[in-house]
């Protein structure tokens, strides 16, 4: 027996067009309560429209919604937004210039629940401002009175739109780990909503990778890095090298060495530059082909004797020269069938 029967999100098999556009493709997605899922995807590949229809700013053409196990979109039925105990947070986040702070985050709110403003204020770290309009914050504050609005009703989901797109890097940094422990303080269910990889890894509990309309896998980010699906996702999350091999009686023989799987047939071997070790070697059949020095570490590009290239991502020493011999060892590799392969 599961503690909790029902996620705090279940999207089964949503579709949507607009026109001759696929948004969504079916969308199918569990969020379990108190974490921070994020959806990861290209621009274009149905992210906000996921979210709006969660939220219930937009109606599928197909599939469904339940929030904590209550259905708010099926064939036949639809809750408003208001309805729904789902805060958003939006881009530009969607302030009322000619309001206060304070005006701000009442808007919305009912007459009994206004003591929740000077909460949410003091949650996010805003007290001192209440009075000032929007204009006269920084981008990171402002971003805040949206965070705060969206919390002061209680909502038991919040999703976020891409809510750091306006803040400059130093200050996304700061945003996006104050955000966490609000968060985390508000017990709130969090969705986020972004195409950068690094943010993605690096603040989610659960990553949910997109495709065209649909999740192709959701999983903790180092699951995510270490097993991804597909190569696709592989590719999409993080640097990566396709090797090519035959597999056959448990094991494929490739150009750096023989890998134990249980496929058969044309398979290719994904390597991660983190899992390639690589040692000078006058004896080495490989050479190094070039490096990218970045201080912290440095990505080498090695050419193996058939001509195939892999990467290395290695500390900042030692510091190989371009065509030092060099011989190779593979860590952790993930191996995929070859989609149309006839054996
Ligand atoms: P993402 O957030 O991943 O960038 P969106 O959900 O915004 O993707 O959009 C998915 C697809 O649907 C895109 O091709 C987009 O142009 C299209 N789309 C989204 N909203 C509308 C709309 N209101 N009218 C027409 N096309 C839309």
């Amino acid at each position: 027996m599961t503690e909790q029967a029902n996620p705090t999100i279940r999207a089964r098999e949503v579709s949507k067009r607009f026109g001759n556009t696929v948004a969504l493709d079916g969308f199918s997605l569990d969020v379990w309560k108190g974490g921070l899922l994020t959806l990861l995807g290209p621009s274009g590949c149905g992210k906000t429209t996921a979210l709006r229809i969660i939220a219930g700013f937009d109606r599928p053409d197909s599939g469904s919604v339940d929030l904590n196990g209550t259905p708010v979109v099926s064939p036949g039925l639809y809750t408003p937004p208001e309805r729904r105990s789902v805060g958003m947070v939006f881009q530009d986040y969607a302030l009322f210039p000619h309001m206060t702070v304070e005006q701000n985050i009442a808007y919305g709110l009912g007459k009994d629940r206004r003591h929740r403003i000077a909460e949410a204020l003091e949650l996010v770290g805003l007290s001192a401002v209440a009075k000032r309009h929007p204009h006269e914050l920084s981008g990171g504050q402002q971003q805040r009175v949206a965070l705060a609005r969206a919390i002061a009703p209680e909502p038991e989901v919040i999703l976020f739109d891409e809510p750091f797109s306006n803040l400059d890097a130093t200050l996304r940094d700061r945003v996006r780990r104050e955000l966490r422990s609000i968060l985390t303080n508000a017990d709130a269910t969090a969705v986020f909503v972004t195409h950068d990889q690094e943010e993605a890894l690096a603040m989610s509990d659960v990553v949910a990778v997109m495709r065209e309309g649909r999740v192709l896998q959701a999983a903790p980010p180092d699951l995510l890095y270490r097993r991804p699906a597909d190569p696709w996702t592989a590719a999409f999350i993080g640097d990566a090298d396709f090797l090519d091999g035959h597999a056959s009686g448990g094991q494929v023989a490739t150009a750096v060495g023989v890998f134990p799987t249980d496929l058969t047939g044309r398979v290719s071997v994904m390597i991660r530059p983190e899992a390639v070790r690589i040692d000078p070697d006058p004896a080495g059949a490989a050479r190094v082909l070039d490096r990218e020095y970045y201080g912290h570490d440095q990505l080498v590009t090695v050419a193996l004797e058939n001509g195939s290239i892999v990467r290395s991502r290695m500390g900042p020493w030692p510091v190989l020269d371009v065509a030092t011999p060099v011989t190779i060892s593979i860590g952790e590799t993930s191996i995929f069938p070859v989609p149309g392969d006839p054996s």
